[in-house]
């Protein structure tokens, strides 16, 4: 017998297909069946189990590109089963997992173990990068097509940058013939060597050292030029300076595959808020000037950047102690992205309810190549979120990640995801 679920009376904004009205959403066998006006009231699903929606969004599960599980190697900070339940709590059902892991994910054989233990602990979809260079130690191409064949579906050597000029061109080139999105964390290691924050007022005011956004910027006009001689695909992480974002602009102006994704903590913060020396504000790359967050709002707004996506880093409490300098870089943000981004971005009228939806949903899935996934057309997987946009809720640890470094905590925010679906069945629920 099929199994069903109505989502009843929701509001569905669903900007693959233009649609934004209220519906009944008919699920059946973890796929969407329907999506119409009035189908609760049909004779042949009278008495289908029904989740009720009335006054809350129905929208697409939210797809994040970039998220740190730490296992294997970490797992005192998360596991895949803390980290997807993290997901799940803030509307997220598909996640792409870096390389960055200990051992590195460079292999077919990791990539294997990897996935056998997403099927087993995960609660939303879990895709994994491979690293693009072995060890990630920027020396030596790791083997796509053997990566591609075992499930690899992306590659980034995040946490690290492609320094080499020379590899990121063959890197490029080897991942076009086999259609796999290349993820670069853009830094120029000579120019944020020592660095702990954003070089500006604020870390002199400190005595702090701090990265220019050039050190990013330059990478990303180098990546850009790559990919205008390869033709490959480029996938920028966090973008997060005013001269990336225009960098970006411009070069997709000129037909340039380049894609860009911004984080909900450099949209939302800049560095003179960092409370004194806490650590927990502390990430890579770094919060930057007002100017830089304005242009990141510009560049969401006017798609420039493609998507929202999370940098989810989990570091213990003990590591986030040792204060701005030496704490290790990075903030988690799945429980939070979300609301994040409706307080800031929609409420804070930089985009539409359903730009909001394209930006953290559709335009991932589309840029991993997803069939299925952000958009609930009648076929689509049921990865579904009921949002309820009116929420009033501070964050506030314990997490369901196993930790709490985040600069969101104690911050009064407004929506949040109420109900999780993922293949039609509940992940969450509040
Ligand atoms: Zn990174």
């Amino acid at each position: 017998m099929a199994e069903r679920l109505l989502v009843a009376g929701g509001l569905v904004i669903d900007p693959r297909r233009k649609l934004e009205a209220v519906r009944d959403v008919l699920i059946e066998n973890g796929k969407i069946k329907d999506a119409a006006a009035g189908l609760a009231k049909k004779a042949g699903l009278k008495g289908t189990p029904t989740l009720d929606a009335k006054g809350l969004w129905v929208i697409p599960g939210l797809v994040d590109m970039h998220v740190h599980l730490r296992e294997p190697g970490r797992e005192g900070d998360e596991t895949i089963a803390t980290g997807t339940a993290a997901a799940a709590a803030g509307g997220v059902t598909t996640v792409l997992a870096m390389a960055n892991t200990e051992p590195v994910t460079d292999s077919p054989s990791q990539l294997a173990f990897l996935r056998a233990k997403a099927a087993r602990d995960a609660q939303v979809n879990v895709l994994f990068a491979a690293a693009v260079t072995a060890g990630q130690r920027g020396e030596r191409l790791t083997e796509f097509a053997r990566l591609k064949a075992a499930g690899a579906a992306a590659l980034s050597d995040d946490g690290r940058p492609v320094m080499s000029a020379g590899l990121m061109r063959r890197a490029l080139e080897y991942a076009k013939d086999l259609g796999l999105l290349v993820i670069d964390h853009c830094e120029d290691l000579t120019l944020s060597a020592g660095a702990c924050v954003h070089e500006g007022a604020p870390a002199l005011r400190k005595g702090l050292k701090g990265a220019p956004g050039a050190a990013e910027t330059v990478q990303v006009l180098r990546d850009v030029a790559l990919a205008e001689l390869t033709g490959g695909r480029v996938h920028l992480a966090h973008l997060s300076a005013a001269a990336s974002v225009e960098a970006v602009r411009r070069a997709k102006r000129r037909g340039v595959p380049v894609s860009a994704e911004a984080c909900p903590h450099h949209f939302a913060l800049t560095d003179g808020m960092i409370p004194d020396l806490d650590a927990n504000w502390k990430m890579n790359p770094p919060l930057r000037g007002g100017e830089d967050r304005a242009a990141l709002r510009e560049g969401l707004a006017d798609g420039t950047i493609d998507a929202i996506a999370t940098d989810h880093a989990p570091h213990g409490c003990g590591a986030k102690a040792q204060g701005l300098d030496l704490a290790p870089f990075g903030v988690i943000g799945l429980e939070t992205s979300l609301a994040v981004a409706l307080t800031e971005l929609v409420r804070g009228k930089v985009l539409s309810r359903r730009a909001l939806v394209e930006r953290m949903s559709s335009a991932p899935a589309a840029l991993l190549g997803l069939k299925g996934k952000g958009t609930l057309a009648p076929g689509a997987d049921a990865d579904l979120v009921l949002v309820d946009p009116g929420a009033s809720w501070t964050p506030a640890p314990p997490f369901r990640s196993k930790s709490r470094n985040t600069p969101f905590a104690g911050r009064p925010l407004k929506g949040r995801a109420v109900k999780t679906l993922v293949a039609g069945r509940v992940v969450h629920a509040l």
